[in-house]
């Protein structure tokens, strides 16, 4: 094994996230983002972690440009990509469908299966796939590994991960429950057992990702049982702009009655629902200021937020049958004191409480906002997809590296 430096890329249709870290400590070198790839005025923003933060506009027309323009910014701080300290490159894949268990060293057969599930994944595979093809073609040498959103949630029973619709059709068309944010339910479920002090086989956490996307999971003993998103990230909680859970029958009401396009319902409910649907806002500081000065849709729109995450840990908690704890993470599980407050308000039942005082205060690192004498322990727990990631991408070149060497 050479290097310690692990590069991770989460490549959307038109951004890149990208992450330099160095696994011997755990340090980020130089975080960056390419935004608006092949549209106008793109725009990169690189901060080094020894230096400021550097900004351009300029022309990206596609994703080979995006990364070299990154890996130029990453050879001025002298972490350029030929550098023999980086040992692979961690992509973020969305879809791993059901063949992948585990984050996976990328080769033909490999980016075969992530282009067979495309149907299953239409907006997001085929911009993963370009990351990765992309960073190939800039260093065909390295171990380019995909680890999967989908990958922890394999682990469902079947009675959670069905349908209750016809098997052969369902099968026909790999239409099953597969769930999504899985490498930030894997690390905050990992995460939460630490802060208790506990092993992570010993501890049953519901674990609340709350971000413009938003998912539950149920986790028993370090196993997902369930989770809140489905075949697609539609199902589930409300979210910024998608619905999450409706009655199916509405799509064939607005197709019939509504005389609505199939396309015309997805975008609707993809990203014209939820929050920005219900009020014309997502961001959740925005919501609770018009709350808080009296705005009645934005009252509404922060209700049946609250009702549906209640709903879910009223669902997993009868799943789970012992709780541990219940963890909050995302932008808004890891921000916001009073979504925290509404969504376990009235459950002291369950033994779930927030403390008023330890839920109000700010906070970097992970921290229980519980009362002391709690039965079940609430925490607020910073995810880290891109950490976990580059340590799941750094173990799986290291072990095999070693088989190598046997
Ligand atoms: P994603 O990765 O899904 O795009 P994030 O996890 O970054 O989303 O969460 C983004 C959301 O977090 C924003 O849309 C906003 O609603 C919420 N958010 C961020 N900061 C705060 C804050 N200080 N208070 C309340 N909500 C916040």
């Amino acid at each position: 094994m050479s290097g310690s430096r692990v590069l991770v890329l989460n490549s959307g249709s038109s951004s890149v996230k990208y992450q330099l870290l160095d696994m011997r400590d755990g340090g980020r070198l130089a975080v960056g983002l390419v935004e608006r790839i092949g549209e106008s005025g793109s725009r990169l923003k690189h901060s080094p972690a020894d230096g400021e933060s550097r900004e351009w506009n300029g022309s990206v027309p596609d994703h080979d440009s995006a990364l070299k323009a990154m890996a130029a910014e990453l050879d001025r701080d002298g972490l350029g990509l030929d550098s023999p300290e980086l040992a692979a490159i961690g992509h973020r894949v969305v879809h791993g469908g059901l063949r992948f268990t585990e984050p996976t060293v990328v080769d033909d057969a490999v980016l075969a299966e992530i282009e067979r599930l495309i149907p299953v994944a239409p907006l997001h595979n085929p911009a993963n796939l370009t990351g990765i093809r992309t960073a190939q073609a800039l260093r065909p040498d390295l171990p380019q590994v995909a680890v999967f959103d989908t990958a922890f949630h394999t682990t469902m029973p079947e009675s959670a991960a069905r349908y209750a619709i016809d098997v052969e059709t369902a099968d026909a068309h790999r239409v099953r429950r597969y769930g999504f944010h899985g490498t930030s339910h894997a690390y905050v479920s990992r995460e939460t057992a630490k802060l208790l002090g506990r092993a992570p086989e010993d501890v049953n956490v519901i674990v609340l990702h709350l971000g413009n996307g938003a998912s539950a999971s149920a986790v028993r003993g370090g196993r997902c049982v369930d989770t809140s998103m489905g075949l697609t990230p539609l199902e589930g909680l409300v979210m910024g702009t998608r619905s999450g859970d409706t009655d199916p029958a509405v799509i064939f009401h607005l197709m019939r009655v509504g005389g609505m396009s199939a396309d015309e319902i997805d975008t609707l409910l993809n990203k014209r629902s939820g929050l920005i649907g219900l009020c014309g806002d997502n961001d959740m500081r925005e919501i609770r200021r018009r709350v808080d000065a009296g705005d009645e849709r934005a009252g509404l729109a922060f209700d049946i937020y609250i009702h549906r995450l209640k709903k879910y840990i009223g669902a997993y908690y009868a799943v789970l049958g012992r709780v541990d704890a219940v963890a909050f993470t995302a932008g808004v599980g890891e921000n916001s004191a009073p979504v925290r407050e509404a969504a376990l308000a009235g459950l002291e039942g369950l033994g779930l409480a927030v403390d008023g005082g330890l839920n109000a205060v700010r906070g970097d690192g992970a921290r229980l906002i519980s009362p002391a004498d709690a039965r079940v322990a609430v925490a607020v727990v910073p995810t880290d997809e891109e950490m976990e990631i580059a340590a799941q991408t750094y173990a799986l070149v290291n072990d095999s590296g070693n088989q190598n060497l046997t």
